[in-house]
């Protein structure tokens, strides 16, 4: 037998599948998808199988041996997707199947398996017939009848195996999973409540098409905020579980949002599985296994989950789709949503998507389905636009009597500033000198709880500084608001008695403080979250009367053509986390009170919103219209990343398309950048022609310094 093998290499070179002999002693472990170690060019290298054969363009003495084959194995339709994906986003096969192995495979990790103690019938006799023991011994075997088997470590390994000599007790290895903790949130229920006649009509068309788990579909769930789209999913996911078949959703953040997870746990108990990056490697990998086995029938987790082993996958869930955390930023960059798009369609599963935002590309392709009204007959909160223009605070006055009748009224507030940290940038009062990265063309941002100075892109930190390096002068004066400065001040005017601020960003230290910081949160009589997107997350908090977004044009400014559906689904999010529970009033400062995405977010209308955007990136011919492709090339030397962006704009030709650039970019982590962005009608076209670029570069001794990196569909 020959098994065709990729290697797991980082290496673009190389490409394609190489072919082993599999020993006839190996036979039984060695299948598609099994984990080998294979002599690769002079060294050891772990290896995929793809395909096992019996027959190979090579003469069979030239062939190698697989050396070995571990005990990890993935699902062959994952290998299948592995090819796809490292085609798709111009990477490797081989990198690909990096990202969907179990959890610390590589590195041999395997169950926990614990030496355990059982009685045997000699052993039982034993207590009675009158056999020699010592009063030790006698109560062991007495406490190993009471029990089938326990652990040897909390009894005596040493004393159990003078019993085990005697043929009185019997031990073994055993293994143990490890399962991470349940997420139980007090108010979940494991009783599916009543559908409203729109959650209702909803599952219906969803399920219509898939009568005996057969069809396929794409949907798009389009909910307005607090309309229940949760109670569809479980739903959906419990009458797939009844047709034998198996559930993936898809979640932006655990650590965040607990809720919903807790939400699938009560509901389905242990066939849920759960992975996501705070949880131990162990545990991960023990939850690998309970999917794989078909232990667990329903995986939910961050982006990483769509690769869960699961058979048979009846049903996809991508719940807030618009998220751009299914965006993978590591190589291959691979989008979740579209990963999970072939995987659908592979199992031929229903994929549902779903938000209160939906991002065009989904509204243009899916099949609609709307939830126009909250679960609970509450209005959408009132919308208030307030102009900034000429005012100087970072908090317009009407927002600071706002906040001071909630205050007053005992109420609840979230105040979202998308910028963390005390001020945006430092400069020289007298010489305008201005403290920048050294490593990044961006300025540092001063953090003063912390004392210091950082930059946002590489981490590079300093003390704050108190005098300026070029002149000297020690007036150094202060530019912007983060939401440092913000809590500062509303400590300083609402803080007291019954009141509390409170702060939720990237700088607390953890995700268990972020979680901690929102149960406070919610406990809370009367409080206020100032914080970063991060609070427009999908909580559902069911007594928050106020919304505040103090900087509504800060995604606005951004040079990108997504920024004003970002800061539609921003300002609309916030909104949804606002009046679940009773009447809700939110806030929304700008300095560009006329912009289309606030004007329309202002009045909930996403229908307008998106068919103009649809319009918009129609005539301006970007996605879902034409495929992008970003290429960055990067070097230490300015002109090294720039000829190098030169020659592949050379070689990549691809048909009916255009090839823009190369532009500088700023620079990253002490690396010059050069860019090009690739627009294309036709797809697979553009990507091979980029793949076979960047391949034939790589190959260029003059370009060997150069860093490429590729990103299909970029964020
Ligand atoms: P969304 O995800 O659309 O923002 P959720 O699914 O979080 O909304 O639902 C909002 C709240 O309504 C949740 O607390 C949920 O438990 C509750 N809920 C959902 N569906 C129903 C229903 N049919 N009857 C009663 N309560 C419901
Ligand atoms: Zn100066
Ligand atoms: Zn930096």
């Amino acid at each position: 037998m020959i098994a065709r093998v990729l290697p797991l290499t980082r290496t673009r070179a190389v490409k394609g599948l190489f072919d082993y002999l599999v020993a006839p002693e190996l036979l039984a472990q060695v299948g598609v998808g099994s984990l080998v170690r294979v002599p690769f060019a002079g060294r050891t290298l772990q290896a995929v199988v793809a395909e096992l054969t019996l027959s190979s363009e090579l003469p069979h003495e030239r062939l190698a041996s697989i050396e070995a084959a571990l005990p990890a194995r993935l699902p062959s339709d994952l290998v299948r997707l592995a090819l796809w994906m490292g085609h798709e986003y111009c990477s490797t096969a081989a990198r690909a199947l990096a990202v969907m192995l179990p959890p610390g495979a590589t590195r041999g990790i395997s169950e926990k398996r614990v030496l355990s103690a059982t009685i045997t019938a000699a052993g039982r006799a034993a207590c009675s017939d009158g056999t020699r023991l010592s009063e030790g011994q006698r109560q062991l075997l007495e406490e190993l009848t009471q029990s089938t088997q326990l652990p040897a470590a909390t009894l005596g390994t040493a004393a159990l195996r003078r019993l085990e000599s005697r043929g009185l007790v019997r031990l073994e290895l055993r293994v143990v999973g490890r399962r991470p903790g349940r997420h139980s949130v007090s108010s979940t229920s494991a009783t599916a409540p009543p559908l409203t006649a729109e959650q209702r009509s909803v599952l219906e068309q969803l399920l219509g098409v898939a009568p005996e788990g057969g069809g396929a579909g794409e949907f798009l769930l389009h909910g307005v905020t607090g309309s229940g789209k949760t109670e569809v999913y479980l739903q959906a996911a419990a009458r797939t579980l009844e047709q034998g078949r198996s559930v993936i959703i898809l979640v932006p953040e655990i650590g965040l949002t607990p809720q919903a997870l807790a939400r699938f746990e009560a509901r389905f108990g242990d066939v849920v599985a759960v992975m996501h990056s705070g949880m131990s490697e162990g545990r991960r990998f023990d939850e690998w296994l309970r999917l794989a086995r078909g232990e667990a029938r329903v995986c939910v987790g961050p982006r990483s989950a769509i690769f869960a082993p699961l058979a048979d996958i009846g049903l996809i869930v991508v719940d807030e789709e618009h998220e751009s955390s299914y965006k993978h930023e590591g190589d291959p960059r691979y989008d979740a949503r579209a990963v999970a798009q072939r995987r659908a369609a592979e199992h031929r599963a229903l994929l549902l998507y779903g938000s209160a935002t939906p991002r065009p590309e989904s509204v243009h392709g899916a099949r609609l389905l709307r939830i126009s009204r909250r679960v609970d007959g509450r209005p959408l909160p009132a919308v208030e636009i307030l102009d900034m223009r000429g005012l100087h605070h970072p908090l317009h006055p009407q927002t600071r009597l706002v906040l001071s009748d909630c205050r007053r009224e005992g109420g609840k507030a979230v105040v979202l500033l998308n910028r963390r940290g005390w001020s945006n940038f430092l400069s020289c009062g007298s010489c305008g000198h201005v403290w920048m990265c050294p490593n990044c063309e961006v300025t540092l941002v001063m953090h003063r709880g912390g004392g210091y100075v950082s930059c946002h892109h590489c981490g590079h930190r300093e003390r704050i500084p108190s005098r300026c390096p070029q002149c000297g002068s020690v007036s150094v004066a202060r530019h912007g608001a983060g939401t440092e400065r913000l809590e500062q001040d509303l400590i300083g005017a609402l803080a007291g008695p019954g009141f509390e601020v409170l702060r939720l960003d990237a700088d607390a230290p953890s995700m268990e403080a972020r979680a901690r910081t929102l149960q406070r949160f919610h406990e809370a009589r009367s409080a206020v979250l100032v914080g970063t997107q991060m609070i427009a997350k999908g909580h559902d908090f069911a007594d928050v009367s106020l919304g505040v977004v103090v900087d509504a044009d800060q995604t606005l400014r951004f040079p990108d053509f997504r920024a004003e559906e970002r800061t539609f689904a921003l300002v609309t999010q916030l909104a949804g986390r606002t009046g679940r529970g009773g009447r809700g009033r939110v806030l929304v400062q700008t300095s560009e009170p006329l912009a289309r995405p606030i004007v329309l977010a202002a009045r909930h209308d996403s229908e307008t919103f998106l068919q103009g955007e649809l319009q918009r990136r129609s005539a301006l011919s970007y996605p879902p219209f034409t495929t992008l492709i970003r290429v960055v090339c990067s070097a230490l030397e300015q002109s090294a990343a720039h000829a190098a962006a030169v020659a592949l704009r050379e070689r990549i030709q691809p048909p009916r398309a255009r090839v823009l650039g190369p532009a500088p970019l700023f620079m990253l982590r002490g690396r010059h950048r050069s860019q090009l962005v690739i627009k294309a009608a036709l797809r697979e076209a553009a990507i091979d022609a980029v793949a076979a670029a960047v391949d034939q570069l790589t190959g260029v001794r003059e370009h060997r310094e150069v860093a490429i990196s590729v990103d299909v569909d970029p964020q």
